[in-house]
């Protein structure tokens, strides 16, 4: 499907040099016209007894229908395999009960979070797209990470052929458990360093790099070329429509619904990726009434969608549920994109005005279409850390802060809105194991700051006998890999050193 720069309708591209691209050179990002996915409504009665591969086929064939179908079978059949989703053996993502809800669990991948369900197709995504494009390179992947979407990309091209991976994380940014993950990562073409600063310097690093005279000059000699895993990449976003489809007919199939009913979407909202392939289900034709932004107390989402007025301007928060706390949503460009009708034109005016003054106001026809279709809300760390207790005391099911903050929203939702005829599904995004620390004490109160995480997992474990994910089980186990440590000005000279002896 062609693809377009939301800033710059005259600049459009195949689906494979967006997945090679990432970014388009003006800084938008790559998405069809509505036109073209409205034209491609799926049929749920024709799919409602497929497997999740089947069903991933189909969508990536709408999509990136430049590759072959035995192109995209084989990126499904690495993706969504026995080996990287063990426990849930060709259901890859269960749809389970929650009070008189639904959890859709997105965490049973390699590395325990939703991130999984994207970062272990995206690489196989994109060595195919280089290979179509008869660009003989090899790829090398650098990530800056705050925590999850480094494990999950170091897991994700594991040993995958022609590419290799640096991912840098802040030294005392992560959590104890993410890091052992990271330290202990496999793979022979993985690379892993602790950088002595925070995020941003990662990031900004990360950058830095991109733009270096030096080492683009050596990656060319070399053959090698820079691309990163980020997570506007359309690679990663259309593989995440699929879930919303398969939990529909989940339903369907345990007769909790029956063809055309209307569902929500409750959906723990940081960069605004997921809950965007939510939308597009629904472009699709999937039957959803709302899509359910649930914010924590970084919650510039919750204040979009209920005044029309994006302001960055606020105080930053670190909670508890960390993958949330963004204050630019990089993928909400997209749905403007859509609803002003592909209006390249207004996307740069918003654009502008958020880089310049730090917020912008969206036309009230965008507004009312965006109300339509979603409502937002937020929920602070202590009606977090609430709905963890609730959830386990009440419903028996023990979840992660993320998915907390969507369980508490839908509840505030309820009170809202009398719709209690319409199945609520609920997105879990990640294992409560990687969190231990915070729902542990979310559950029995306050604990001991000595102890460390590895011992919130174990007392965890034996207080709610909800068995410990395999991956997190053996972390201590493991032989530690990557050890390196290093200041912002010693980074490049190391990943120089590095691409020589590619
Ligand atoms: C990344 C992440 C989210 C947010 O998803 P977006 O696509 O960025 O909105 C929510 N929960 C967890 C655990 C995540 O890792």
């Amino acid at each position: 499907m062609k693809l377009y720069s939301t800033r710059n309708l005259n600049d459009s591209v195949s689906s494979p040099i967006a997945i090679i691209k990432g970014l388009s050179n003006d800084g938008g990002l790559y998405f069809p016209k509505l036109n073209d996915i409205e034209n491609k409504k799926i049929d749920i009665e024709s799919i409602k007894n497929l497997s999740y591969k089947k069903i991933a086929l189909k969508i990536l064939s709408i999509f990136f229908d430049e590759f072959s179908v035995e192109e995209l079978e084989d990126c499904i059949e690495s993706a969504y395999n026995s080996k990287n989703f063990k426990s849930y053996d060709e259901i890859i993502a269960p749809v389970t009960k929650i009070g008189d809800d639904y959890l859709l669990e997105l965490f049973n991948g390699p590395t325990s979070a939703f991130k999984d369900m994207a970062l272990t197709i995206l690489p196989h995504l994109l060595t195919k797209s280089y290979m179509k494009c008869e660009l003989n390179k090899k790829i090398h992947i650098l990530t800056a990470t705050s925590g999850d979407t480094g494990m999950a990309a170091l897991s994700g091209f594991m040993n995958v052929p022609n590419t290799s991976i640096t991912v840098f994380y802040p030294t005392d940014g992560v959590s104890q458990i993410q890091k052992l993950q990271m330290k202990t990562a496999e793979g022979d073409n993985v690379d892993v360093v602790a950088l002595n600063g925070n995020f941003d310097d990662c990031q900004k690093l990360v950058k830095n790099i991109y733009a270096d005279e030096n080492i683009r000059h050596i990656c060319d000699s070399k053959n090698i070329v820079l691309s990163s895993a980020n997570s506007i990449n359309i690679g990663r976003l259309i593989p995440q429509v699929v879930y919303y489809v398969t939990s529909y007919i989940a339903l369907l199939n345990q007769n909790k619904i029956k063809i055309g009913d209307l569902v929500n979407f409750v959906v723990p909202t940081g960069n605004f990726g997921d809950i965007l392939a939510g939308y597009i289900a629904k472009l699709l034709g999937l039957p959803i009434d709302k899509l359910i932004c649930a914010s924590n107390d970084n919650n510039v989402l919750t204040e979009f969608i209920n005044t029309g007025t994006y302001n960055k301007n606020r105080v930053f928060y670190k909670t508890i549920s960390p993958s949330m706390d963004i204050l630019v949503s990089s993928n909400l460009e997209r749905l403007l994109f859509i609803l002003s009708n592909d209006d390249d034109k207004t996307i740069v005016q918003y654009m502008n005005e958020l880089n310049t003054t730090g917020e912008y106001t969206i036309s009230s026809d965008i507004l009312d279409k965006i109300k339509k279709d979603f409502f937002a809300d937020y929920s602070n760390e202590s009606e977090c850390k609430e709905s963890i207790k609730i959830a386990f005391e009440k419903d028996k099911r023990l979840i992660d802060p993320h998915t907390a903050i969507a369980y508490s929203v839908l509840n505030k939702f309820k009170r809202k809105n009398n719709s209690s005829a319409v199945a609520n599904i609920i997105l879990s995004t990640a294992s409560p194991y990687k969190f231990p620390r915070a729902v542990l004490s979310a559950i029995k109160g306050d604990i001991n700051n000595n102890i460390d995480d590895f011992h919130c997992l174990n007392e965890l474990y034996s207080v709610t006998n909800v068995s410990i994910p395999t991956n997190l089980s053996i972390l201590k186990n493991k032989k530690i890999r990557f050890e390196t440590i290093l200041n912002y000005d010693e980074c490049k000279d190391y990943l120089v050193n590095k691409l020589v002896s590619c």
